[in-house]
Formats: C-alpha cells, sequence, structure tokens
C-alpha cells in the first residue's frame, strides 16, 4: 500500500525556497570511506580541508582499535543517564585521566559540545542577570543562554573595551563566555585580558575551547595553555572530542562546587543517556595519545602545516583572516561567490564547504580552510597552486 503525505502548510517549503534563492541553501553529502584528508565521494577521492579532524585521529589505529575493544569489554550502549544507571567505569575514567590532564577537581562529561554548552549556560544562567558574550561565539553557547532566563549581551569581537563597558554594568553576579579558538575565524580569545576585567568574583568567566584543546599548549593543554592561564582560573572550561580527539562527545572542566551545581541543575546532563562506554573508552585512548610525544609530533606536523599555508597564501590575491590557528579562513563575502570557488575546487578535486550565513555575518560569506596533521606538504602546495591558477 502507497503511504499517504500528509499535506504540509505552505510555510515549510516556502521557507526553503527562500534560502536557495539566497545561495544559502545547504544539503548533507554522503562521504563513502573513513572521515581523513583523503576521503571519496561517489567513489572518487578527494583531497580535503573542511574537517575538524585537525590531528588526523578520527580514523587513527590506536582509537579504533580502543573503541573495539571498549565495546567488547563494556558494550555499546550505557542504557541510562548517568544519574540513573548509564555511568560506567569507562566514564569515569576519562573523567579523572581529564581532570589529571587539565589540573582541575572535577571532569563531567556529555553527549556532544552543543549539549555542554546548553548544560552549563542554562543552569548557571538562572542566577545571572545577564549572559555577556563574545559577538562571534559559537550558536551553541548563543543558544544555552536563550534557555536561561538571563538577557543576553553582545560585546564586539574581542575587544576588551567593549567588554569591560558591559561588565561595569552589572550590579548583579553575570556571566562572561567566550570561545578560546573562534571556529569560523580562527582567532584566538583574549582571556588573560577578560580574567583581569573580571576580577570581582561574583561575575562567572565561561571558555569553550572546542578548537583549541589537544591542538595548542603544551600536551594539547589547550588555548588557556597557550597563554599561560591554569585551567582551573575559569569557572567552567567545555572541550569536544569530536575534534582533535577524532572521536565524539564533550566535557566541562571545573571546580568540585560547579560540578556538584550542574549534576543538580543542568537538564541537558540530567534528561540525556550518557555517551556510549566504548566512545568514552576511545576518547580515553585518544587523551593519552594527545598527551604523549607522539601528540607533540602531530601538533608540530600542524604547526608546520599551518605556516606553510600562510606562507604559500602571501603573495595571493585572497583575503586571510588573522589566525594561526588550523582555522585559515579565506574571506569571500558573497555567498555565490564562495559556492563557485567552492564548486571550482571541487572540480580540481579538491573539498573545500563554503561557509555562508547565517553561521557567519552577512557579506562575509567564506571558505573555511583547516589544516590537519595528516596533511603533506605537498597537500598544502597542491591547495595554494589550484587557488593560484583558480584566481587568474
Ligand atoms: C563544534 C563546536 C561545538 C559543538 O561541539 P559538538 O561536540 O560538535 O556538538 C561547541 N563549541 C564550539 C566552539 C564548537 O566549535
Amino acid at each position: 500500500m502507497m503511504p499517504v503525505l500528509r499535506p504540509l502548510p505552505d510555510w515549510i517549503s516556502s521557507s526553503v525556497e527562500e534560502r536557495k534563492k539566497a545561495s544559502l541553501h545547504r544539503e548533507t553529502e554522503v562521504i563513502d570511506a573513513p572521515q581523513s584528508i583523503s576521503p571519496t565521494i561517489d567513489g572518487t577521492p578527494f583531497l580535503s580541508f573542511c574537517s575538524n579532524d585537525y590531528l588526523g585521529l578520527a580514523a587513527h589505529p590506536t582509537l579504533i582499535n580502543a573503541l573495539a575493544e571498549g565495546a567488547e569489554i563494556y558494550g555499546v550502549g550505557s542504557g541510562a543517564s548517568h544519574l540513573v544507571c548509564g555511568h560506567l567505569s569507562p566514564h569515569d575514567e576519562l573523567e579523572r585521566a581529564l581532570s589529571d590532564w587539565l589540573g582541575v577537581e572535577r571532569v563531567m562529561l556529555f553527549s556532544t559540545g552543543y549539549m555542554a554548552n546548553l548544560a552549563v549556560l542554562s543552569a548557571l544562567g538562572r542566577h545571572c542577570e545577564t549572559v555577556i558574550q563574545d559577538k562571534l561565539n559559537h550558536a551553541s553557547l548563543i543558544d544555552g543562554a536563550l534557555l536561561s532566563d538571563a538577557s543576553v549581551r553582545r560585546y564586539l569581537h574581542a575587544d576588551l573595551s567593549s567588554a569591560r563597558k558591559l561588565i561595569e554594568k552589572q550590579s548583579s553576579p553575570s556571566m562572561v563566555v567566550t570561545d578560546g579558538i573562534f571556529s569560523m575565524d580562527g582567532d584566538i580569545a583574549p582571556i588573560d585580558g577578560l580574567i583581569n576585567l573580571l576580577s570581582d568574583s561574583k561575575h562567572l568567566l565561561i571558555v569553550d575551547d572546542a578548537h583549541g584543546l589537544g591542538c595548542l599548549g603544551d600536551q594539547g593543554l589547550g588555548t588557556l595553555d597557550e597563554q599561560g592561564i591554569a585551567a582551573s582560573s575559569v569557572s567552567a572550561l567545555i572541550g569536544t572530542f569530536g575534534k582533535a580527539f577524532g572521536a565524539a562527545g564533550a566535557f566541562v572542566a571545573c571546580s568540585n562546587a560547579m560540578a556538584e551545581y550542574l549534576t543538580q541543575f543542568a537538564r541537558p546532563y540530567i534528561y540525556t543517556t550518557a555517551m556510549s562506554p566504548a566512545m568514552a573508552y576511545a576518547s580515553k585512548s585518544s587523551l593519552d595519545l594527545i598527551r604523549s610525544k607522539e601528540g607533540d609530533e602531530l601538533r608540530s606536523r600542524l604547526n608546520s602545516n599551518i605556516s606553510l599555508f600562510k606562507e604559500c597564501m602571501a603573495s595571493l590575491p585572497f583575503e586571510l583572516m588573522p589566525s594561526d590557528s588550523a582555522i585559515q579562513p579565506i574571506m569571500i563575502g558573497a555567498s555565490d561567490r564562495a559556492i563557485e570557488l567552492s564548486a571550482a575546487l571541487r572540480e580540481e578535486g579538491i573539498l573545500c564547504t563554503a561557509i555562508r550565513p547565517p553561521t557567519v555575518p552577512n557579506n562575509q560569506a567564506r571558505l573555511r580552510i583547516t589544516l590537519s596533521a595528516a596533511h603533506r606538504h605537498d597537500d598544502i602546495k597542491r591547495l595554494c597552486d589550484t587557488l593560484e591558477r583558480l584566481a587568474n
């Protein structure tokens, strides 16, 4: 029997049509091989510059073996939320290892970074008059604040005097929130400056270092370490396993008192199934790798790729953004032009999706080039040579 489709209201398809007309339509595409710098689509190999697999760990044999071993020992599903009976020993071991790495009292696990940010901002925002955010903070931080009753104010990107003006206006407890490395721009937040502005302890400081942890700093300790700041000097530090760690899930690093509060009040922690114990086991092996000599080698390869890319691009007629991280956006402006350049690269076998509004502000569409420790120097040169040809 043919299924009968229930008719939908017109706005469902008219909204999508509007997106298409504005060159803002998006769709998924099937990658039919493991995530890597050389994925295949319909069997055709590409050279990829758009994943967040910064250290090339997503399909690393150590992680693949750990995931299989974790599943063998602890099964696949956690079966419940952390607070009911879904908190298994690999979760506990991963939390302890992360606490030890970061030098904090406690770490709590979350299913994704998006959920961790909803959890932290909604639970803490209940007691804050204002959530003060960098204008370019990740969508999940913006959405998390919307779940609280706090009013939301945004300061000019990475601008301490703009942040100071907002902080000085707060008579009641408030919260300042920033990305460590900004996800679409690749630049670094002035966290030391924010700490100085927040000498009054009634205000909280939250840092989301999704793109810094694993990549920057001694042992991959991230943006804070890069700036000589201990993780314990912020109220909560958020990290994810889906990027440099090459796995899935996220964590919040904080004090015992903060973890106790979040455990009671963070609904996206309480009302969701704990991450797979096998994934926790694999993430622990990724952490071990990131802290090891092999991790140091991957970070130094990544840094040398970043330097080479910036060097090769310096003489080309493209506008790079002020970034020293693995995120190296080429600013294009108009969405249709960004799509054209992305399509032209693709013709040449290079994969880099165009990033358009609303992910970035209007008229700031870009090619967000991401570099990986897995790229060889020849790969970087091929990208730059191709861009040079396309520019002419
Ligand atoms: C990717 C990202 C997240 C979301 O993490 P997921 O684990 O992918 O949900 C949160 N914050 C920032 C800054 C990110 O770049």
